[in-house]
């Protein structure tokens, strides 16, 4: 076993790399070379421009991954930071700083743990890209294409996406929802308002279409997830005159949606809707469907129990199993391996002073520490 690492000054080391999507500003450097000095075997997975690493300690099974990402959302305003957001200082025992929470100290904490547990009897890994804020495209999900391909055995994952959602251990997540955004264009005939029979109006083709399509009750929710809800997020005609019948007319919308659908189940559905509201219209109903992410659902047994109990050992308290939330990149890695996410209060991530008190990124660790020992107990 080599030093113990400390959580905080390795959280402090990796923010001060300024690696806002894509790029990485020496930060993927910073994590394997400690990784390297705690015997980890680094693999660079570079994809587009994007850095990822997988690394591996040991050859045995069972394999528990730890999965994250190192690049931040931008700053915003920095005059609105109350320190240099990139500085990364701990002040009155916070640390302030992008990345604080979502999430470079998850990280730390994970490397930390690792560097404090004995050498279990199994193999631990790190799944670590560049590209989760973005549009995560060369990131975990070629990662997990490849380890796929590879055979490489993952037997199960944690991912250290801050969780927690007002008190720290309050939630874990067991599963997410899927999301489809989808374009919708009407295209009609451009006329005057006063011979409307020269000119097919787009608007309310539309208009009908979206009330149609906002009307149906996808479900009463499923299992532990809320009702998937769909929702029209704008509609855009943009015309100056008063006296002409546009020719196009566009909304966007998005559907969160639970296992009780598919994205190809919804895509079929909108097309229908889409068709059906063509009828007659003398124009047509373009569709385009772009589904970020499919739900997921990791069923309750040992593995939860392992990650809940890793929680309540060093808070006393269970964590809450939720399915609430946005997308994260474990719905790239479910199709690898059974996942789990737990991490930090995430009140603050993607905010002005961002930040993390230091005691619950010490507290973190020990929750990782205990998911460690906690696994190899249950699962070598
Ligand atoms: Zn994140």
């Amino acid at each position: 076993m080599t030093a113990a690492i400390d959580p905080v000054a390795f959280a402090q080391a990796l923010i001060r790399r300024p690696s806002v999507t894509p790029a990485d500003a020496g930060a993927m450097d910073v994590l394997q070379r400690q990784l390297e000095q705690l015997g980890f075997a680094c693999r660079r997975m570079k994809y587009g421009e994007i850095e990822n690493l997988y690394a591996r300690r040991g050859t045995a099974s069972p394999n528990l991954c730890f999965a994250g990402h190192t690049d931040v959302v931008p700053v915003g305003d920095a005059a609105a930071w109350s320190q240099d957001p990139f500085e990364a200082p701990v002040v009155n025992g916070v640390l302030i700083g992008r990345g604080a929470v979502d999430m470079k100290s998850a990280i730390a904490a994970f490397v930390a743990a690792v560097s404090r547990s004995p050498a279990p009897d199994g193999s631990i890994s790190f799944l670590i890209t560049g590209d989760e804020e973005g549009v995560a495209l060369d990131g975990t999900k070629k990662v997990v294409e490849a380890l796929i391909a590879e055979g490489e055995p993952v037997d199960h994952c944690v991912v250290g996406e801050p969780t927690s959602a007002t008190a720290f251990g309050d939630m874990i997540k067991v599963g997410r929802r899927g999301s489809i955004n989808a374009w919708i264009t009407v295209e009609g005939v451009q006329g005057h308002v006063a011979y409307p029979h020269r000119s097919a109006n787009p608007i309310p083709v539309l208009v009908n279409l979206l009330a149609k399509l906002q009307a149906r009750v996808l479900d009463d929710g499923y299992q532990d997830f809320q009702p998937s809800n769909l929702e029209v997020t704008t509609i855009d005609v943009g015309n100056p005159a008063t006296n002409v019948i546009p020719a196009t007319a566009r909304a966007r919308l998005n559907i969160r949606f639970n296992p009780n659908h598919t994205g190809a189940s919804l895509t079929e559905w909108l097309q229908a809707e889409c068709a059906a509201a063509g009828e007659g219209f003398n124009g047509r109903i373009v569709l385009e469907p772009l589904v970020s992410g499919e739900a997921f659902l990791t069923e309750p047994g040992p593995f939860i129990d392992v990650a809940a109990g890793a929680f309540e050992d060093v808070t006393g308290h269970p964590p809450e199993r939720s399915t609430s939330g946005g997308t994260s990149d474990a719905r790239f890695i479910r199709s690898l391996c059974p996942v789990v996410e737990m991490g930090l209060v995430g009140t603050t991530m993607h905010q002005i002073d961002e930040r993390a008190p230091t005691a619950e990124i010490e507290a973190l660790t020990k929750v990782y520490e205990r998911l460690i020992a906690r696994y190899f107990a249950a699962f070598s």
